[in-house]
């Protein structure tokens, strides 16, 4: 082999290692685009129903459940084959207190010992896996971050507005305190068109949106209620654009 030949092949091992490198750094540093699909309360019976249409894309959604002790024994038996279908069970509060008003008047202890210690135990008892929290009304301050995020691997809050999606705060932002925004038809600002600019931007910007629904129903007859049509269109498209269905305690995992 002479000298030229041989300087050709070694840039070019040195190129294709490069690539390699580069692609590595790439995958390491962005996760695959995708959503988080969360619901708040006890909606048992509805979300347990749209799951049923809902699988043939193997979706995977996160139920956060509030007032664990006022759910029948039918119910609880619904959530635990969802939690066996790959779904996530969180903790939405034993009485779905607002954590910093009760916080500010009561102070953090009994905040722990009331609202969360309760949901824990009735939970585990259950068998559900609860490692995420959703705050009831979205209302959250630092102070109660740090104490939850001691109990809980990642905290979920809640976001409103329409500006541009450059300028939202609704993805997964490398930290255990998330943002979701609504998808329930009543939620201030919701429209399938902002909903459809989220998700371009999403998958564009290899992000993770995380959106929260209450109550999902094939027609809406009263507020905190998420169409099952919305459902659908978010799932068609992440299949369509080969997206991740993350669940909350998903993100965790991800640094
Ligand atoms: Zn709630």
């Amino acid at each position: 082999m002479n000298k030229r030949n041989f300087t050709f092949i070694l840039l070019c091992t040195f190129f294709i290692l490069l690539c390699k490198s580069v692609d590595t750094n790439a995958k390491t540093k962005y996760p695959n685009s995708g959503v988080v699909i969360t619901f708040d309360d006890t909606s048992v019976n509805e979300w347990f129903e749209a799951d049923k249409t809902l699988s043939q894309y193997s979706w995977k959604a996160t139920f956060c459940v509030s007032k664990i002790n006022t759910l029948s024994f039918s119910e609880i038996t619904k959530l635990l084959k969802l939690q066996k279908e790959g779904h996530e069970i969180a903790g939405h509060g034993f009485h779905h207190f607002d954590a910093p008003k009760f916080v500010s008047k009561n102070g953090i202890n009994k905040y722990i010992n009331q609202e969360i210690n309760p949901m824990l135990a009735l939970m585990n008892f259950y068998s559900f896996k609860v490692t995420s929290f959703a705050y009831p009304f979205g209302f959250r301050n630092a102070e109660i971050d740090a104490a939850l995020l001691k109990k809980f691997k990642i905290v979920r809050g809640t976001t409103y507005g329409a500006e541009d999606p450059f300028f939202q705060n609704c993805y997964y932002n490398n930290s255990k305190s998330v943002l979701a925004i609504g998808i329930d038809t009543d939620h201030p600002n919701f429209s399938i068109p902002y909903l459809l600019k989220l998700l371009e931007y999403t998958k564009r910007k290899h992000q993770i949106l995380i959106l929260f629904g209450h109550k999902p129903l094939q027609k809406i007859t009263a507020n905190y209620q998420t169409q099952i049509a919305t459902l659908q269109l978010i799932c068609n498209y992440v299949k369509q654009h080969h997206m991740t269905f993350y669940r909350l305690s998903d993100l965790d995992h991800l640094n």
